[in-house]
C-alpha cells in the first residue's frame, strides 16, 4: 500500500508530525496501532498519532493518518522520512499491533516519554470512557509534544488529568519534575485495579516493568509497546 505525505510540521528540535493520505488507509482502527514504513528495503514502526478519521476526504476519498517521529542523525529510516516533501510517497503496511485501550474500561494510567505520546493522542481524542491520568516525560519543555493541546483537553474534561513531567527543568517551571517512574507510583498510590499503559524507548518502559513487577502489580494490567 502506498501513502503520499500531505504535509509535515516540527513539534520541536528533530521531532516532527507527518499527516499522510492512502486511499488503502481504512476509515476505522483501533487507536493505538501503529503502521509500517518501507523504503528501499528498511522497514519501520511508527505509531498512528491521529484519530480514526470516520469520513474520506471528499475530494481524494482517502483516508488519512498522522505520525510524530523523531530523527535519529545516523538512523537507517528516520532520515529518510525527514526528508520527505509534500506529495512524496511511501510503502506501508498496517494499521498493525494490539496496543489499544482494553475493554471493558478501566481507570488508567497512561506514561509516555518523548514520541511515545503518539498512540496516546490517537486515543484521547474522542471522549475517554474511563478515568484517565496521563504522566509526560521529557527533558526540557519544548520537547512537550502536542502540549497546548492535551492541557485543553484536561482543561474541559475532568475524568482526564495531564501530567508533564521534566527532567531538564528551566529555573521558572512550576511543574513536576523528574522520571516519570516515581510519578506513576505516586499516581499510582495503593490502587491495583488501573490498567497502565506505557509507551516509550525500552530503557523506560522495561525498568518501570520491572518496578511494577517487583511491587506485585498485575502483570495482564500493564499494557507496553516498546520503540527500540
Ligand atoms: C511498534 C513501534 C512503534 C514505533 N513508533 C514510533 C513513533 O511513533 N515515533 C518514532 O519516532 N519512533 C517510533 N518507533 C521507532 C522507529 O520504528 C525507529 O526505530 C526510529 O525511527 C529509528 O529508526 P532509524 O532507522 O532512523 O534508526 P536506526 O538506524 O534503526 O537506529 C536505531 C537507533 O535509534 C534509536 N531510536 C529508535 N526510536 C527512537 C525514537 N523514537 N527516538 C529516538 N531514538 C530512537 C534506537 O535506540 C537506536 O539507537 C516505533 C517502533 C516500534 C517498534
Amino acid at each position: 500500500m502506498t501513502a503520499r505525505l500531505i504535509a509535515a510540521r516540527e513539534l520541536a528540535p528533530d521531532i516532527c508530525h507527518f499527516e499522510f493520505e492512502s486511499a488503502e488507509w481504512p476509515l476505522d482502527f483501533a487507536p493505538g496501532q501503529f503502521v509500517s514504513l518501507t523504503k528501499d528495503g528498511i522497514t519501520r514502526a511508527y505509531s498512528v498519532a491521529s484519530p480514526p478519521s470516520l469520513t474520506p476526504d471528499l475530494k481524494t476519498g482517502s483516508g488519512r493518518f498522522a505520525l510524530c517521529a523523531n530523527l535519529v542523525q545516523d538512523g537507517k529510516f528516520s532520515p529518510f522520512l525527514f526528508g520527505m516533501k509534500p506529495g512524496d510517497e511511501v510503502d506501508f503496511k498496517g494499521p498493525l499491533g494490539t496496543f489499544a485501550l482494553r475493554r471493558p474500561a478501566a481507570d488508567s494510567l497512561f506514561v509516555a516519554t518523548g514520541t511515545g505520546i503518539a498512540p496516546f493522542r490517537s486515543m484521547l481524542h474522542a471522549p475517554p470512557d474511563r478515568k484517565i491520568t496521563l504522566i509526560f516525560g521529557v527533558r526540557h519543555p519544548h520537547s512537550l509534544l502536542y502540549h497546548d493541546e492535551l492541557q485543553a483537553l484536561a482543561d474541559r474534561n475532568p475524568d482526564f488529568i495531564y501530567q508533564p513531567t521534566l527532567t531538564r527543568p528551566p529555573e521558572d517551571w512550576t511543574g513536576k519534575t523528574g522520571r516519570v517512574q516515581q510519578h506513576t507510583f505516586d499516581a499510582l498510590g495503593d490502587r491495583q485495579d488501573l490498567d497502565i499503559y506505557i509507551c516509550g524507548m525500552k530503557e523506560m518502559v522495561d525498568d518501570l516493568r520491572a518496578q511494577l513487577k517487583a511491587r506485585g502489580y498485575d502483570r495482564k494490567r500493564i499494557i507496553y509497546e516498546k520503540y527500540d
